[in-house]
């Protein structure tokens, strides 16, 4: 049911369309367009929307217009700046208006008294009106009428050796030759959705702005049904490939499993954990993303399911982003299966040579049960016994690939993966269309909103203040910097340099520093001494970003807070206020950020992402590439979330389809 059309449409060179020829041809056929089918839908980068033509004498100073005339006169002056000006006078059948071009003296030979011109700008009133055109063309015989003239003129990308009216030229005749003869693989009127002849006319030459609107609703949807189908086809291959263990969860484990947590599970967690427990316990594998807003306690959640394999004599292993991470959830792992037989295993970037070859030996052996690390857990050289579940923390900051190099140490092993990043509905649908969601919407009791305050660079001091008060009350706090050193090529506060600052302006408070220059082990000390209260102040990079957890951590001022996108800034504030004392983010700022802004005003994670995803798009956000992420031609995750659902659903009906 994908958007297919006539063979014609596709098999004909385009070098035989009229007005293309084999150069022209040639340079298109660099930009990937290569017959008519492709022309149609290589879309127009905009459209200038020149709305109605309007009589000269009606023009109105500060509004943009267009015009439709002869030209009457032409002159060029030199102004005592030494600008060039090129002034040409239109006249209609109701007045007339000098154009003025800056320092475009080109146009010498692109107009000639007589000719007849259609001009598009912004009129202006120097003594006289004026206007200063933003377009223009020289109308060289009637046919232009219809296409370069009036209401909505597409724009394309540049071609080499081909103006831009001649591409324009080419677009009306493959428009009105081969869009009648595409084949639309939608019912008529299915969902209200323009017809596909109809819509890939209207996306080049549309009558009006909502004309538009309909064509490119109708072309995005196609894009977005055939990645449904693609999902959904993966999704199936992946069912149909694994094996699973189903892993038995009696009563019984399942008890001795919840007497470890050390908390009354929030009714989410609970919610959840019933949800894994079932599915686990089934004979096909688990593939689910488990989405909660930073502080929900995601950790309790994978931990039930690593217990589940484990108590199942079977191998589990958790992958994290950062070796601090990946250390945290080794020591709450160790604290939880304390006086158990279960034996946990490290891998990181770190662990090398002997040490590392001896634990590579026992996991191979099935000695290990539980195998805690970063990316180093899915290097070629690991190899497991058993390998039954796989949780992959903070996956955001992992890739597709990354996902499934680690799912394919296992044959067919249960699946979880956690982000912390709330991500949209429609983001999810598509980075993740092959899992199943859990949400946990609900955060442990007593917290307590983080108060965040934007303070501009001038107000350092009062932030230190403030920082100190929280100290005098036993509390600790996080100061984050972009950079590790200073640095001559970005103006950017740098941690080295903050901490040496800070520790004496917060004496005698005991001023850690963090970076991911340290080694391990230098991380791991320093992330003891700050676990502990040893050390009152963190001072960080990003590495804090994801997952850190220290309770009595209270306070996070990040320094030149433009810096970073609105999701991190999100993870960040998540450091604190994960106790039962108030947490304070502290954002160091120019005022007048919108993601500042919109930081403070809301502490809602799904708010934020999707406040992110409007702001930076949502290929900045996951980097496409890497992520897996599409990219689309027309569809806009943001924009058309409801094409996507009804794209999801469309799919689904249409494989049940197939499936009979
Ligand atoms: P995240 O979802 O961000 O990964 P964590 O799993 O790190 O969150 O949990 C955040 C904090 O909340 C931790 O200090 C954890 O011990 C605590 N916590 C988790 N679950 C509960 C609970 N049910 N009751 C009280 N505290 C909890
Ligand atoms: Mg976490």
């Amino acid at each position: 049911m994908t958007s297919s059309s006539a063979p014609r449409t596709s098999d004909i060179p385009l070098q035989f369309v009229k007005g293309v020829g084999p150069v022209r041809a040639a340079a298109l056929a660099r930009l990937g367009v290569k017959s008519p089918h492709d022309f149609l839908h290589w879309l127009p980068r905009c459209h200038y929307d020149r709305g109605e033509v309007r009589p000269i004498a009606r023009l109105r100073e500060g509004e943009a217009a267009t015009i439709w005339g002869t030209v009457r006169r032409i002159g060029e002056k030199r102004t005592r700046t030494g600008k060039h000006q090129f002034i040409a006078e239109i006249g209609d059948e109701s007045g007339r208006i000098e154009c003025i071009w800056w320092n475009q003296r080109f146009l010498r030979t692109v107009f000639a008294e007589g000719d007849t011109v259609i001009v598009t700008g912004k009129v202006e009133r120097y003594g006289r009106l004026q206007m200063s055109p933003a377009d223009f063309e020289v109308i060289t015989s009637e046919e232009y009428e219809a296409i370069h003239a009036v209401g909505m003129v597409p724009a394309y990308r540049p071609v080499e050796g081909a103006g831009r009216k001649a591409i324009r030229r080419i677009a009306w005749t493959i428009v009105n030759e081969f869009a009648p003869l595409v084949e639309d693989s939608l019912a008529p009127n299915h969902r209200g959705l323009m017809p596909l002849p109809e819509a890939l006319r209207a996306a080049h030459f549309p009558e009006n702005a909502e004309q538009l609107a309909k064509a490119r609703e109708r072309l995005a949807y196609d894009e977005l049904f055939a990645l449904q189908v693609e999902i959904a086809a993966r999704r199936r291959v992946a069912e149909q490939a694994r094996v699973g263990r189903a892993l038995r969860i009696s009563d019984h484990l399942d008890n001795r499993i919840r007497l470890r947590f050390p908390f009354k599970l929030t009714r989410a967690q609970d919610r959840v954990i019933r949800d894994l427990r079932r599915e686990l316990a089934g004979g096909r594998p688990m593939s689910r993303l488990l989405q909660g807003d930073v502080g929900s306690g995601k950790t309790l959640v994978a931990a039930y399911a690593v217990l589940a394999a484990v108590g199942n004599k079977a191998q589990a292993a958790v992958m994290a982003p950062t070796e601090i991470l990946a250390e945290q959830h080794v020591r709450t792992f160790t604290k939880m299966l304390a006086g158990s037989r279960v034996r946990i295993a490290f891998l990181g970037g770190g662990t090398k040579s002997k040490g590392r070859l001896e634990t590579l030996k026992q996991i191979a052996a099935g000695d290990v049960d539980l195998v805690i690390g970063t990316h180093a857990v899915i290097q070629k050289d690991v190899v497991f016994r058993e390998l039954a579940l796989v949780v992959i923390d903070e996956q955001q900051k992992f890739g597709v690939m990354q996902r499934a190099a680690l799912q394919k140490k296992g044959k067919g092993p249960h699946v979880l993966v956690i982000t912390a990043t709330p991500i949209p509905r429609t983001l999810a649908m598509t980075l993740y269309g092959d899992l199943d969601v859990s949400v946990l919407d609900e955060l442990p009791p007593g917290r307590k909103p983080v108060h965040t305050r934007a303070l501009p660079p001038s107000k350092r001091a009062e932030a230190i203040r403030f920082v100190r008060t929280k100290l005098r009350e036993g509390r600790q706090a996080y100061f984050v910097f972009p950079l590790i050193d200073e640095s001559d090529k970005v103006a950017a506060l740098a941690a080295t340099k903050e901490q040496e600052r800070l520790l004496a302006e917060l004496a005698p408070f005991k001023v850690a520093l963090l970076h991911g220059r340290m080694t391990g082990a230098e991380k791991d000390a320093v992330m003891a001494e700050f676990r502990a209260g040893r050390a009152s102040v963190l001072v960080s990079t990003l590495v804090v970003e994801v997952g850190i957890d220290v309770p009595n951590a209270t306070v996070m001022v990040v320094g030149d807070a433009e810096r970073y996108g609105l999701a991190p800034l999100h993870q960040l504030r998540g450091r604190i206020g994960r106790g039962v004392h108030e947490g304070h983010c502290l954002v160091m700022a120019e005022p007048g950020n919108e993601r500042i802004a919109e930081l403070c005003a809301t502490s809602d994670g799904f708010k934020i992402a999707e406040a992110d995803l409007r702001l930076r798009g949502p290929g900045e956000i996951h980097g496409t590439r890497q992520s897996g992420l599409p990219e689309f031609r027309v569809a806009d995750l943001v924009r058309d979330q409801k094409l996507l659902l009804w794209a999801r659903e469309d799919s689904r009906r249409q494989s049940y389809d197939g499936a009979r």
